[in-house]
């Protein structure tokens, strides 16, 4: 079967949706010309790896190359075109019944266009099934182009991700999700404090744009210096009410979680199905970015603190009182102490430690040190 329109370059506003990847996208207007058997997008979540390879599906099934306002592209952007297969995992990991499922979705023939796209979100939890995936990413039959998706390329994917062309994504800059928050309506000064928030995740930073409690968590975050007092029980309460403001930042992913299984039972009531197929697997994984959100909402709030801390510095500073002057030094020093203890919490928080014993230590050291 011929390609479609191989020469034809895409309409680039099929990747309008792709924020602040320039370099991914510049590599996708190049593939959908040309395309080969399998790509890789790894990047962490909420860079726009999803919204990307629905618009690379777009220009691959298009009858024109990707022209980017026929019915074929509008689907496909969408996310419903039935050539564009989407198989998502069914448990915790992509297990070995997985990649079965996916190599058998690879061998079928294109519906409506003359090629298929199938889409592999969390490759990055395939490592125990990548042997078995393996022989169908490098050599699918001519009319299939895998997209696989990995927040991350664990070692034990080194074989597949060889056979792929790698297309990497990077977090969102600040001043992009921003910008990008401002485009959908949001204030400018909400859009100012959620951006450095986010993470650069897309995701997180439309979830915090509308999340009526995220400022108030930042200044309970902020008011921490003022009510340490030098005691442990204070230190230990002050840490389990910013635990709970972790829980609490909860609320709106969870509402979007129940909307979204919602959705789902509606879908399989209206085929006759009986329960929500693969509904364990979608569980799975609201739990696991229920976990992630949380320790992002307490990376902010320790960048909210450090911040505080930095103010106390700079008024330190600001000060007429000359250096040397014993009071003054003793305090800049304990400022810029409660600075490197919070910024050493923030790199400990990424190497999967207790959450809560690394808080309250935290808290009863920055008590300690008291200025
Ligand atoms: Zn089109």
């Amino acid at each position: 079967m011929s390609a479609p329109a191989a020469a034809t370059p895409p309409n680039p506003a099929l990747f309008d949706a792709v924020i602040g990847q320039e370099r991914a996208v510049s590599r996708l207007m190049d593939a959908a010309r040309r395309p080969v058997h399998a790509y890789l997008f790894h990047g962490p979540p909420g860079s726009g790896k999803r919204v990307a390879a629905r618009a690379l599906a777009a220009a691959l099934l298009c009858p024109d190359g990707g022209c980017g306002v026929c019915n074929s592209c509008r689907r496909a952007l969408a996310g419903s075109h039935p050539d564009l297969v989407t198989v998502e995992r069914t448990g915790a990991a992509l297990d070995v019944d997985d990649a079965r499922e996916i190599t058998t979705r690879a061998q079928r023939r294109p519906l409506e266009s003359s090629r298929q796209v199938l889409l592999v979100p969390d490759v990055h939890l395939a490592s125990k099934a990548a042997p078995a995936l393996l022989k169908t990413v490098e050599e699918p039959p001519p009319s299939t182009v895998f997209v696989l998706l990995a927040d991350d390329l664990p070692p034990g994917l080194a074989t597949i991700v060889s056979r792929c062309i790698q297309v990497p994504f990077t977090a969102v800059a600040p001043r992009v999700v921003e910008r990008w928050l401002v485009d959908r309506g949001v204030p400018d000064e909400v859009a100012a404090a959620v951006a450095p928030a986010s993470g650069g995740n897309l995701d997180r930073a439309r979830l915090l744009a509308d999340d009526p409690g995220f400022n108030g968590r930042r200044q309970r975050w902020r008011s921490v210096p003022g009510r340490l007092d030098g005691t442990g029980a204070t230190a230990v309460t002050v840490a389990d009410e910013l635990l709970g403001l972790a829980d609490e930042a909860l609320t709106p992913l969870r509402e979007r979680h129940a909307r979204e299984l919602a959705g789902l039972e509606e879908q399989a009531e209206a085929v006759g199905a009986r329960g929500v197929p693969g509904r364990r697997g979608v569980e799975d994984r609201h739990k696991r970015e229920e976990r992630r959100w949380r320790t992002d909402d307490l990376r902010m709030g320790l960048a909210a603190l450090a911040d505080a801390y930095r103010d106390r510095l700079v008024a330190t500073v600001d000060r007429d009182t000359p250096s040397g002057t014993p009071g003054v030094d003793a305090e800049r020093r304990a400022a810029s102490g409660h600075v490197d203890a919070v910024g050493r919490a923030a790199t400990a928080l990424s190497r999967n430690v207790w959450e809560d014993l690394l808080l309250e230590s935290l808290m009863v050291e920055l008590s300690g040190m008291l200025d």
